[in-house]
Order: C-alpha cells, then structure tokens, then sequence
C-alpha cells in the first residue's frame, strides 16, 4: 500500500479557452498572462468521484424524501377527494351529517398527522443531506490527507529541461497542497517557462509530463519601455563621466522575458542634429569590443578579440527595489535554501535587460572626447522593430571628475545571448543540443543548440591529406528516453538518431552507433591542373559526407566536407634578395603595381576609386618614374609562386591575369604608397621653392650665428650634414596560404595567409635645417615645428624682457640683467619608415593569429642648442653657465588592421635642459652648494600630445 501511494504523482490543469496544450512536450502555451487552477491528477480524480458519488447520494436521498412525501400526498388527495365527495353525499342527504361531520374530523385529524409526517420527512431528508454532506466532506479531506506529504515544484526554467532533486520544492506552496490558483504574471510574458509538478517529499521529482508541465506565455505586445543608466546601487546616473567607467544600462520591457535583444549605442552629434533638428543616423555608433587583455594600459591593437556594431543581450528578470512605474514588476520567491519553515518571502522583481556597459577609451576616437550616449533597441516583436530611447543619455567627457565602476572587465562583450529558452518545442524530452567532432586528434564543437538552432543545415568542415584517417561525430547529450516513437521500437531515435543519407558503402570504415558514427576520409594528391583551380577557397573541389541527426524535440542534416590539404607560397621583392621565400624557384617574374588597395578595396567609395584610377593612368604615363627625394613610389615587383600538398612542395605556378593573392601584395604596396603620399610629393615641391625664395636672410643669419659658434668649439659647418639623405627602398616577403580549420568557430575552414614582409628601410631620411622647413608643410606636423621655433626664440628674449620689467617698477640699474646668450640652434630630423611584418598569420573566419602587419614609422624632429651664458644680476652677483638643451617632437605613423585606419600619433613636444651653473659664492649665500654638482638633465612637457587616424577605406 505504502508503495502505491508513492507512485509518482500526475499534474492536471483546468484548461481554458485560448490555452494549446503540446501533450508530447507536457507544455501548455498560454497565449497571455492568466489565472487558472491546478490539481494533482489523482487527487483530482478521487475528488471527482467523491463529487460524483456526493451528488449521486444527495439525489438519491431527494429521490426517497420525494418518494415518502408523494405516499403522503397521495394518501392526502385520496382523503381529500373522499371528503368532497362526502360533503356532496351530505348534501344531497345521501350521508348523515353526523357522519360527514366524523369523516371531516378525522380528515382534520388526518391532515395534521400528515402535516407531521412532512415536517418529519423534511427534517429526515435533510439529516440525511447533513450526513451525505458530512460524509463527503471527510471523504475529501481524508482524500486530501493522502496528500499531506505533498510538494511543489513551482520555479523558471532556463535554457533546458529542469533538473530536479527533492529540494527543488518552492515552500509558497504549503506542504500537502492537492490545488492551486495558479497565475501567471504579465512580467514573465515572453516566451521563458514556468515549471509546476507535484511529488512526494523525499522523492525526486520527475521534470516532465504527465508529472509536472512547463507554462509560457508569449505575451500580445511585445515593448521596450525605456531605459536607465544606472551605478551598482541602482541610482541613475545624472553626472558626466569619466572615460575607463563601467555602467549598468536598464533596457525595461513587457513581454520579452528570455528574448536577446540587440543595443546599438550612439552619440549624439551636436553639430548634425543642429542642422537636421533631430536624431540622425549620422551621429557616431559606438562598438562593442572584446579585448584579451582586461588592462588598459598595456593594451594594443592585437589584444581586440572581437567587436560589433550591436550589443546582443539577454532579457531577464531582476530583483529591484526602485522601478520605473511603467515597469513589469511581479513578485518571485527568495530562495531560502529550502528551510522547511514554511515561511516564503516574496521579492519584487522586473522585467528588464541589465548590462554593464564599459565606457571604452576607444570611444573618444569614434565620439569625440564628450559624449551623449544613447542607446537604440532592436527587437524583431517590437513595434517598427526598433525603438530609440533618446531621453536615455549617459554624458561621458574626458575631463570629468566623476568615475563609476560597477564592475572590473575593461571589455565589451558583443554577444551575451539568453539562457532563458522561449522556443519550448526544443524542450521534448527526446533531445540534445551539442555535437562535436573529432578528426586528426582535433576537436570541434559542430553544433550549440543556444547558438545555433535556426541553423538549418550544419557542417563538419575538415582538411585531410591522401591518408585515410578516421573521423568521429558525436551527440554529446542525446537523451531518447520519452521518444515520441516509443510504441514503434524500430523507429525511436534510440536506434534512429544518427543516419547516413548515401549508400553505406560511400562511407569507408562506417561505424554507427547509438549516438555516434565514425568512418575513414582522406584527400587524393591534386593534379598540377586542379592545384591551379584550387588557389582560392571557392574553387576548391569537396567531398561531401552528408549524415542525419535526429531527435523529437531538434533535427539537423549534417554534412561532413572534407578539403585538400594544399598550400600555396609566393614570394615577392624589390632591390633586395628575398631570405622569406621558402620556395625552390629563383625564377621571379616582373609585375607592375596599378595603385590597387588590395584587401582595402572592397569597400571603397567612389572618390577613393577615382583616386585610384588616376594614380594608376599616372603610373601609365610615368613609365620611368624613379625612386628620387621626397618622391617614393612603387610600382614595380618581382613575384614567384608555387605550390605543395601535406607540406610537401610540388612546383612552381605561373600567375597569370589578377589572381586574388595578388591583393595581399597590392595590400602592403598601397598602405606604403599612402603612407610617403602623406609626407612628400608636393608639399616638398612647396617647401623647397619657398626656403630658397622667401627666406634666405633668415637661414643666412642662422648659418652664421651657427659657424660662429661652432669655430669657437673648433668644429666647422662642413661636418654638419645639411644635405637631405634618402635612403634606397628594399623590401622582400612572402605568403604562404592554405586550408586550415577554424580554432573559434566549430567545423569551419577558412584560409590561413601566413605573412612574412619586411621593409628596411622603405624609406630613410636624415638631414638638417632645411628638411626642417619641409617638415613644416607637413600636415600636423608643422604645427610642431612652429612651437619648437617659438620656444628658441623666448630664450634669445628673456633678458629684453625681464629688463622691461625692472623699468617698469622703477628699479633702476641695480636689478637690470645682463643676459649674454651665445647659443647656436641646429634643428633636426630624421627617420625611417619601416614595415615589418614576420610571421604574421591572418585565418579568414579567426582573424589574425599573431601580429597584424605593421607599417609605422617614427620620425623624430627637434632643435639641438647649446652654449655658454653669462649673467650679471645688477649689482648683486653674477652667473655662468653651460647648457644644452634639445627639443623634440615624436611622431608615430601605424596601421589599425581593426578599424582599418592609419593612426598617427604625436607623442608631445618635449624639451630637455642639461645645465652647469656656477654662481658668484660670495654674493649669493644660499647657492654655494650648487657649485660642484653635477649637471643636472630636465625634462619638461611643452606641448601636449594628440593623435588622429583617417581610414584606408
Ligand atoms: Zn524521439
């Protein structure tokens, strides 16, 4: 007995209109929010027998009250019947009176016994409903008593079938609770599912139907509400701040409870929203990006993992004492630990995403040092299927004080997707949801259920050489045990979840088992032609394996295509021996460069194209163009090419027509072009002409100071160098690209280019003086250089104006200083544009391996001075000195692979002094010390640094 009672317990749900129940699934899709009662089935059941029996045995007793109460109603006609005719009898004398008159009163008699006997009837009919009542009554509870051990599961589920123990009871529903008034709230609208089973305490559970159901509700409307930026105790943020801050965004919503909803972050931009008196889609987006390394500080453009124009979030439910009022609030039970106290506290929680936003630096490049962010939300569900929340703004500026940080990632994640499943077909018993595959010793992840459910085909993409080897598919987590094909035995997914779609005898080796299959694959050797058709992805010829895994709840054909384990190599140089090519042949073929972006041409617009065209009709008409000062172009490059199989190299290729490698030299040659495009040509045309028109008496008197300085120090001009020095571009490399599996996304093949460039140097200027003023016509850069030219001119003055000074206040000659600078200036610069890119490994689906390719360059410009001083302070006491002094400015040019852009960063304008001075000991007490000190070195900042990039694109 005891045994039986302990059978697992059934759910029963009184169904209403509009509710769809998916038996095989045990889910009960309700179309909104609603109320409605459940029991456990079996006491359910008995309850309706008692019920039955309740009313059977209440009509029964009406039916004996009604059956003894016609007797006596009867018997009454009958007697009344009687004395009407005998009152007509005595009428017509047919009866004595006296007679009549015994019959009317023993009527009278009669009736009043009657009268009793209703009123007895009566009290006994309902003594009897008292007794079926009360009997019914104990009946329930005793059917109810059975249930005294009773829990409930009530809880949400994420993204799988509930996995339950006999803790997993909610104590809001009292032990030896047989029916509940369930309802389900409007905050959890969305799709995310309720689980509700009862079981016996001290059981496990058992997570599915016809034990316990799964209740969603998708809701009728779909809304984002508003949002809020708030810090980590929930207040919103009202001040600017800081850049490096990391903040909570609040996206409220109804409806969308285990829905991802996708943020596009901007910036308001002031000046196109003054013009168009509104929100636009010109103001700047700001990019999500993940970055390997979480410290700031150190972090270079290789350490960004990935970034996305959108944040993918989650839309959940969170405890929150402050909400707006036009929030999804409910309440959901604390969880206690299952004290057994039968005390539940109800927390109230709403329907929200909440994300830490990291307030990136990178976003001062993107928005501008001040920002008004804004967040603007997509949802397929959702009216216009996006809203912008323009009254959400977070001001962010590079000198505010205030710095929120409610959490220590320096990162932006793109996706956090949901781990609330809202698709509940996915929670048939009959299931699974990863795949993985194993081929060579490698492991893939085939297939997340999460990730990539909507997917409809998946791939097992991998490159085999010519030796058979085997390759393993795996369903990780097949569960078959409620197979809705339980009752057809040759056709459960127990025995049926993974099939083959060809002739078993396609697939070598076959093995199949009950959630795996193996079989053997290899790649024959290509040909000489097939190796020439199959340079680029595209063109390579794949065999297909095409297989089938099956379930009740997900199916999904997959294909294993297997691919050739080829690799091509070209080498390619310029004035220099090539020591990246690893090939056999030394026979180079001559190409011309026509100015083409290489990898950077996809995307270009139309003035970009028109820039090109016209640098590649110059090139035409150029044909001898030469390598010469301040005029670097490249168009010439010699290539060779060959190819191999398994590591193994074949022979050489000829490259004919515009062969898709060819964008990667095209690539490197027009990041170079752009970059001596930026410092030369022209602007050195300019300068040259001007230094020798408009300014010879200024670089006369300089020359002169200069030699007289130097001939005291027994140096001459001669070894000064003056004349501009160019070095000769050389440059050589390599790439080498194959077929390789992706490392990041399961089961993919993309192309692996391994770069080995370097450019040493590409171009090398040293020089003097004159170069100086060409440096001044540089973009940027002469703004630099004017600020160097001002502080040598502030050092010549400062006696003239100290003296001011002193004339001023009516000092008189006592305070006046003697300055007597004898100084020489010598400006400088030089540099060397250099590119090196060794070793560099870029693989189509991951992205860059090691270093990007790293064209950068450094230029330093500065003035050297140096001289000797002699001070006489009045009257007072006088000085000498020695000093040297330098300033300069460094400039560094490098290429953002990620953003696509050529950054240039001008690291400030610093000047260092380097002084000796000896004082007059006798007149100036305090400096005495100072005479034998070592000369002391100061660095000092002038001029704050800045950066700016443009984009190659
Ligand atoms: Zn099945």
């Amino acid at each position: 007995m005891e045994n039986n009672t302990r059978a697992p317990l059934h759910i029963y749900i009184e169904s209403k209109p509009g509710q769809v129940f998916h038996k095989d699934i045990g889910w009960l899709e309700l179309k909104q929010a609603e109320s409605f009662d459940v029991y456990i089935k079996e006491y359910k059941d008995e309850k309706d027998k008692l019920d039955q029996k309740h009313k059977s045995d209440r009509k029964k007793a009406y039916n004996d009250y009604s059956r003894k109460f016609d007797e006596v109603q009867k018997e009454d006609k009958k007697s009344d019947e009687f004395i009407k005719q005998n009152y007509e009898k005595a009428k017509a004398g047919q009866v004595k009176k006296e007679t009549y008159d015994a019959n009317l009163r023993k009527r009278e008699e009669g009736m009043a016994a009657r009268q009793k006997q209703y009123t007895e009837l009566s009290n006994e009919y309902h003594k009897n409903l008292e007794t079926i009542d009360k009997k019914h009554d104990e009946d329930v509870q005793a059917a109810k008593d059975k249930y005294k051990s009773v829990r409930w599961v009530h809880q949400l589920v994420g993204d799988r079938r509930p996995e339950l123990t006999e803790e997993s009871f909610n104590e809001s529903v009292g032990i030896g609770t047989t029916a509940i008034g369930f309802t389900f709230d409007e905050f959890l609208e969305g799709g995310g599912a309720v689980y509700l089973e009862p079981f016996w305490e001290g059981t496990k559970p058992q997570g599915r139907y016809p034990h316990g159901i799964l209740i969603n509700a998708k809701g009728k409307k779909p809304e984002v509400i508003l949002g809020e930026w708030t810090d980590a105790q929930n207040n919103k943020i009202t001040n600017p701040l800081k850049f490096g801050s990391s903040v909570y965004l609040n996206i409220y919503t109804g409806a969308l409870y285990g829905n991802n909803i996708q943020v596009q972050l901007k910036d308001k931009d002031q000046v196109i929203r003054i013009v168009t008196l509104g929100l636009t889609n010109a103001d700047d987006k700001l990019f999500a990006t993940e970055y390997l390394s979480n410290n700031t500080e150190e972090r270079g453009k290789e350490d960004i993992a990935k970034q996305g124009a959108l944040f993918e979030r989650a839309v959940s439910v969170h405890r929150e004492k402050r909400v707006p009022g036009s929030a999804k609030t409910g309440y959901l039970v604390e969880d206690d630990n299952n004290k057994y106290d039968g005390k539940a506290k109800g927390l109230p929680n709403v329907q929200k995403s909440k994300f830490v936003v990291y307030i990136d630096p990178l976003w001062e490049t993107m928005g501008g040092e001040s920002l008004e962010i804004y967040p603007v939300v997509y949802h397929d569900k959702i009216p216009g299927k996006q809203k912008t929340l323009q009254d959400c703004i977070l001001k962010v500026h590079k000198n505010a004080k205030d710095e929120v940080k409610v959490d220590n990632s320096n990162s932006n994640k793109v996706v956090v997707l949901s781990q609330v499943e809202t698709d509940i077909a996915f929670f048939h018993p009959c299931q699974y949801s990863l795949v993985t595959g194993e081929y060579n010793g490698k492991k893939a992840t085939i297939f997340e259920r999460i990730k990539d459910k909507y997917k409809n085909e998946i791939y097992y993409r991998i490159v085999a050489d010519d030796k058979e080897k085997p390759i393993t598919i795996t369903i990780a987590d097949l569960k078959t045990d409620h197979c809705a094909f339980e009752n057809k035995p040759e056709e459960t997914h127990e025995k049926k979840a993974v099939t083959i779609k060809n002739a078993p005898s396609s697939y070598k080796n076959l093995n199949i088992g009950k959630n795996n299959i193996s079989f053997s694959v290899f790649y024959p050797k290509p040909t000489h032609a097939q190796a020439l058709d199959m340079m680029s992805l595209s063109g390579v010829k794949k065999y297909s394996y095409p297989i089938a895994l099956s379930s009740c709840a997900i199916s999904k054909p997959l294909t294993v295509e297997v691919l050739p384990a080829l690799y091509y190599e070209v080498g390619f140089k310029l004035a220099a021996e090539n020591p990246f090519f690893t090939g056999q042949t030394k026979s180079y073929t001559q190409r011309k460069y026509l100015g083409k972006g290489g990898f950077f041409n996809k995307k270009n617009n139309k003035k970009i194209r028109k820039a090109q065209s016209n640098a590649r009709e110059e090139n035409y008409k150029n044909e001898k163009q030469e390598v010469k000062e301040g005029r670097l172009s490249y168009n010439q490059f010699e290539v060779a090419l060959e190819w191999g199989f398994n590591d193994i190299k074949e022979e050489a290729l000829t490259l004919s027509g515009e062969h898709p490698v060819l964008n990667i030299i095209d690539s490197a040659m027009w990041v170079i072009n752009t970059i001596s495009l930026l410092s030369f040509n022209k602007e050195a045309d300019e300068a040259i002409a001007e230094n020798k028109n408009k300014r010879p008496d200024q670089v006369k008197k300089r020359d002169k100071k200069r030699n007289a300085y130097l001939a005291k120090k027994n140096k001459t001009l001669s070894k000064i160098p003056f004349k501009i020095e160019i070095g000769q571009p050389a440059f050589a490399g390599a790439v080498k690209w194959s077929y390789v599996a992706s490392e990041k996304e399961g089961g993919e093949v993309g192309t692996l280019y391994e770069v080995k460039f370097k450019a040493d140097p590409l171009i090398e200027i040293k020089g003097s003086l004159d170069l100086l003023f060409v440096a001044t016509k540089i973009p940027y850069v002469g703004q630099v250089v004017q600020g160097m030219t001002a502080v040598a001119d502030t050092v010549g003055s400062a006696d003239d104006f100290w003296n001011q000074v002193v004339d001023f206040f009516g000092g008189g000659d006592d305070y006046k200083i003697q300055l007597d600078i004898d100084y020489y200036l010598d400006l400088f610069v030089s540099g060397a544009f250099k590119i090196e890119a060794t070793a560099t490994k870029y693989h189509t689906v991951d992205g860059f391996k090691e270093n990007d390719i790293s064209p950068s360059v450094e230029i330093k410009f500065g003035i050297e001075c140096g001289g000797s001083l002699k001070a006489k302070f009045g009257n007072v006491y006088s000085v000498e000195a020695e000093f040297l002094g330098s300033a300069y400015a460094v400039l560094n040019v490098a290429k953002n692979a990620e953003t696509n852009s050529l950054e240039c960063k001008y690291q400030g304008l610093y000047a260092t002094v380097k002084a000796n001075i000896k004082t007059d000991s006798d007149n100036l007490n305090s400096n005495t010390e100072d005479n034998d000190a070592e000369p002391d070195e100061k660095k000092f900042l002038l001029h704050d640094g800045f950066a700016y990039e443009f984009k190659l694109d």
